[in-house]
Formats: structure tokens, C-alpha cells, sequence
């Protein structure tokens, strides 16, 4: 299974140690095959080298984009050493085969994450590389394929350990790596067009990414994990810029995509807001008329489930509000920006993870999000459906209030982030109670209750703030006894989507009591 490099082919944009490797190559004796670009670096360090011209008696043309792609180059590649129909195929057509191939690809995913214009960003799709490190992987039985500068020195250690030979098992895992670039590269390829092109159907485009960062452990301890990022130029974890404290584990990385995207569907222009994030779920969200009442606001919906949590901002971190924060235990916090002043202060508290994600993503770009199940992906257009775009129907004899309305629409906005059945009473620009991820609709209702129960006794408050409330279920109430349930906590407005084969009945106990029922027509599952 061992075999002995005698021909190498390179071409690399990644000029990283490639002459060494030359160099280390041609110190076997082993010829030397290379590219325009690649060929002058090696040729300029003095070493001897063949142009992929010479050999295929045909020059690069039409601004590189045909280089490499000939017979010549492919058959050397493909070629099944001990097959006679083959090797008499190259003997025919002077095809000399070629053991090692050294590729790395023209920097698409940097010129497309530099905000490259479209024509050179389209130029930057490089074409002949990807043929040759697919037909090299494949043919890995013969050929070594490296298509990563930090695989040479293992490389190296192979040629030395055994007479310029490589082992089967390091050809195969430099394959399998080497169709996992070719394949992100592709992904990333077509997630630039679907970006460029506003596609959000699945079928067009792939979800795909580049390794961000490997974390020491997924979900729990004894699971694997890694980040991959898209490239997708969405403002937030995946592009944030983290300013102190350690790196972002699974969860961190979760629960603070559940935060900011949360946050960020409230205009900063509009008013200040906050989102606290346990587990994917929000456990207070508010608006304020200072970012550090937006916090407080927030937090004084759950306090005690905020312990440990994630915060996340709308306008940039300033002074005041870090002050605030760092009073309580808090894993991560996130901001479009964060203050000078407000960095010195989240110093004192080392191990806070600050993240400053340069911007807020828009709720209303499209993109996808994906799932996996056994043996498969779910992959679905992202939920960017807004309540301010919906036109929301008045099924009540009582309409509701301005302020009923406003405090329906900011309950409904953070349901639609809420794990399913999501309940959500809120007041004036802040959750009154939250009830997430039950498999009852009566249930979250009467957690969200209760909780904000516990929230009032624990702020001294007289009634909890679900009394006088409105309240939002981010799909159907199918039954009267969740309204009950929710009129019972003190809420006086519903907003839902309505669609139920019993609207009729809710609609009648909303009546009953007073209750001014709308109906947006959308639903927010989440799960
Ligand atoms: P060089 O700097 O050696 O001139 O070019 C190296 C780059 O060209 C590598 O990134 C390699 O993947 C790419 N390349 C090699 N052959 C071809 C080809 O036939 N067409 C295109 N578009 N790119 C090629």
C-alpha cells in the first residue's frame, strides 16, 4: 500500500511553505510539475521545474481560467497504475502519471466575505484546482492529495520514515479531507449567489461551511463538537468579535444566536432593548427608555432564571448598563458595540464572555436554517415573518387599546422566539411571564402565570404584572380553556394566529369577558 512519490504537481494560491515542501521534495529526486505563479516561486528559490505548459504542450490561456485542465494533467491523475488498459492508454497519449498533487484553491470565501464586486467575486470561482484535487482524491489508491499547508510536515514525516513513500491509510484521510474542502467550497459558492439572490428556497442553493473553531465539547461533556460558519454576511455569533473571556462552548454559541436574533427585532432606533437568554428561551425581554432599563426591565421578569444566562443588546454596551450587568452571574453578553468605558468595566469580571457583533442582523433577510435528523437534513427558509407586516384582524366585539395593541405586538415578537407551545404576557415593552416549550397550550399558560407570580413576590409587587396584560400565543389556541386560563392570570388582550376548527368558541368566551381577541393569520412554531 506503499507508494513512492516520483512526480509531484503544485499549484497553490497559498504560497504558505510551498518552497520548503519543493524543496524537501526535490532533495528525492522527485520531478517537479507547477502552475504560472507557483512555478516562478519554486523556479525563484533555485529549484529545478517543469511548467504544466510544457507538458501539456498547451500554454495558459484566457486569464488562467485553462490551465490545468488537460488530458495530460487528468490522465496522470486518474490513471490506474496496474491496469494494462490504462497504462497502455498512457504510453499512447504520452501521459506520465503523477503521484502527488499540492493544490489549494483561488481565495473565494475571502474575497466574498471582503465584500468583493460581483464579477470578481465570479472570477475567484476556481475551476481547474477543485477538477484536480477531486480526480487526485479519488484515485488516492495512487496518488496523495494535499490540498492544506498544515498537512505538509505530517507529509514530510512519511516521505522521511519510509523512502519518499507515502501509507494507504494517510492517502485516504487526505482524500476524505480533501472532498470536504472541495465540497465547502461549493456550499460556499452557492450560498454566495443565494445571498446575492435573495433564494430562500432549498432547492437552490446547499447548506454548507467552512470549520470556524472546534469546541472541547458539544451539548454535554462527552460529545464532539465544532462551529462552521457560512459566510453568510449575517451580523452576529457566528461574525462577532469576542473581547475578553474564554471561547464560546456549544451551548454558549446556541443560546447566544437565540438571543441576539431575538433582540435584534427590535429597531434600535426605536427604542432600547434587551433579551436574557436559558436554554434557546428567553426568560425576559423589555424595552426601556435607557439600555439599562431595557436590562433591569428584562430582567425583572425571571431574575432567578437569569442567573447563568445570555444577554443580549440592540444598541451598543454602554457604561451604565455594564454596571449593572456584572452584578449578577451572566455567561455571555452580546451588543452591536461596546463602549471603551464599558470594556473596562466588564474586565472585572474575567471569565464574562463579550462578544461585539458589529452590527444587528436584519429579522427580514432571507437565509436558511437547518436541522438534522437520523440520516438526514431539515432544511427550511428562516422564519423572517414580522408581526408589523402582518394585517392583524379584530375578532372581538371589543378592539383593543393603542397601548393593548402595542403590548399584543411585542408579545407575539418575542413568542415567535420562544420554544413551542410558547405563551407570552407582557406589559408596556416587557415580558410579564413566559411559558416555553410545553406540549400543552394550557400549560405554558399557566407556567408563564405562575412565574410571573414568583416574579412579583420576589419584586414586592402588589399583583404580578400579567394583570392588565396582553398576551400572545405564537399559534392557535385551539380550545377556550387556554384563554380561560390566560383571563384567569389577569391578561385583557390575545393576539394569536387564529385558523382553529373552534375559533368560534374562543372567540365567544373572549366576548364574554371583555377580552379584545386579534388574529395575525401566521404562526411561529418553533421547535
Ligand atoms: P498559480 O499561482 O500557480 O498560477 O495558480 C495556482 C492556482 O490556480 C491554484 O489555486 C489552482 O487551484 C488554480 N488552477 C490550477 N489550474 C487551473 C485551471 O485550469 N483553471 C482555473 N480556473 N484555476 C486553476
Amino acid at each position: 500500500d506503499k507508494v513512492e512519490i516520483k512526480t509531484a504537481l503544485l499549484s497553490v494560491f497559498d504560497k504558505t511553505g510551498i518552497v520548503e515542501l519543493a524543496q524537501a521534495l526535490s532533495e528525492r529526486g522527485v520531478r517537479l510539475l507547477s502552475t504560472g505563479g507557483t512555478y516562478k516561486a519554486i523556479a525563484t528559490a533555485g529549484l529545478a521545474v517543469t511548467d504544466v505548459s510544457d507538458i501539456t504542450g498547451f500554454p495558459e490561456i484566457m486569464d488562467g481560467r485553462v490551465k490545468t485542465l488537460h488530458p495530460t494533467v487528468h490522465g496522470g491523475l486518474l490513471a490506474i497504475r496496474d491496469d494494462s488498459e490504462h497504462q497502455e492508454a498512457m504510453k499512447k497519449h504520452g501521459i506520465e502519471g503523477i503521484d502527488l498533487a499540492v493544490i489549494n484553491l483561488y481565495p473565494f470565501e475571502e474575497v466574498r466575505a471582503a465584500g468583493g464586486d460581483y464579477p470578481t467575486t465570479v472570477e475567484n470561482i476556481d475551476i481547474g484546482g477543485p477538477a484536480m484535487i477531486r480526480a487526485s482524491a479519488k484515485n488516492h489508491a495512487y496518488v496523495t492529495i494535499l490540498t492544506d499547508p498544515n498537512d505538509y510536515a505530517e507529509f514530510k514525516e512519511q516521505l522521511s520514515a519510509d523512502a519518499g513513500k507515502t501509507a494507504y491509510a494517510f492517502r485516504q484521510r487526505m482524500a476524505a479531507k480533501a472532498y470536504a474542502r472541495t465540497a465547502a467550497y461549493d456550499a460556499a459558492i452557492s450560498n454566495w449567489f443565494a445571498e446575492a439572490l435573495s433564494i430562500d428556497t432549498p432547492r437552490h442553493r446547499v447548506i454548507g461551511g467552512v470549520l470556524k473553531e472546534e469546541m472541547r465539547y458539544g451539548e454535554n461533556p462527552h460529545q464532539k463538537a465544532a462551529f462552521y460558519v457560512t459566510g453568510e454576511k449575517r451580523p452576529g455569533v457566528s461574525t462577532a468579535v469576542l473581547l475578553q473571556g474564554k471561547q464560546l462552548s456549544y451551548n454558549n454559541i446556541n443560546d447566544t444566536d437565540a438571543a441576539y436574533e431575538l433582540v435584534a427585532e427590535f429597531l434600535p432606533e426605536k427604542a432600547p432593548a434587551c433579551a436574557i437568554i436559558k436554554h434557546a428561551n428567553p426568560c425576559g425581554v423589555a424595552t426601556g427608555s435607557s439600555l439599562v432599563e431595557a436590562y433591569q426591565r428584562a430582567l425583572a421578569c425571571d431574575s432567578v432564571s437569569a442567573f447563568g444566562g445570555i444577554i443580549a443588546l440592540n444598541q451598543i454596551l454602554d457604561a451604565e448598563t455594564a454596571e449593572e450587568i456584572v452584578k449578577l452571574f451572566t455567561e455571555v453578553i452580546i451588543a452591536p458595540d461596546v463602549t471603551e468605558e464599558a470594556k473596562a468595566i466588564v474586565v472585572r469580571k474575567p471569565n464574562l464572555r463579550l462578544l461585539s457583533a458589529g452590527g444587528l442582523p436584519d429579522p427580514r433577510v432571507a437565509g436558511l436554517t437547518a436541522k438534522t435528523v437520523s440520516g438526514g437534513l431539515l432544511v427550511q427558509s428562516r422564519d423572517n415573518g414580522m408581526v408589523e407586516d402582518l394585517e392583524l384582524k379584530v375578532v372581538t366585539k371589543r378592539a383593543p387599546t393603542s397601548q393593548e395593541l402595542e403590548d399584543m405586538k411585542f408579545a407575539f415578537k418575542v413568542g415567535k422566539h420562544v420554544k413551542s407551545n410558547a405563551v407570552v404576557y407582557a406589559k408596556d415593552g416587557q415580558t410579564a411571564g413566559i411559558g416555553a416549550g410545553q406540549m400543552s397550550r394550557v400549560d405554558s399558560a399557566r407556567i408563564a402565570a405562575l412565574k410571573a407570580e414568583e416574579a412579583a413576590k420576589a419584586l414586592g409587587l402588589a399583583v404580578p404584572m400579567t394583570k392588565g396584560s396582553a398576551v400572545a400565543s405564537e399559534a392557535f389556541l385551539p380550545f377556550a380553556d387556554g384563554l380561560l386560563s390566560m383571563i384567569a392570570a389577569g391578561a385583557t388582550a390575545v393576539i394569536q394566529p387564529g385558523g382553529s376548527m373552534r375559533d368560534q368558541e374562543v372567540i365567544d368566551a373572549a366576548n364574554e369577558h371583555g377580552i379584545a381577541m386579534v388574529f395575525t393569520g401566521m404562526r411561529h412554531f418553533r421547535h
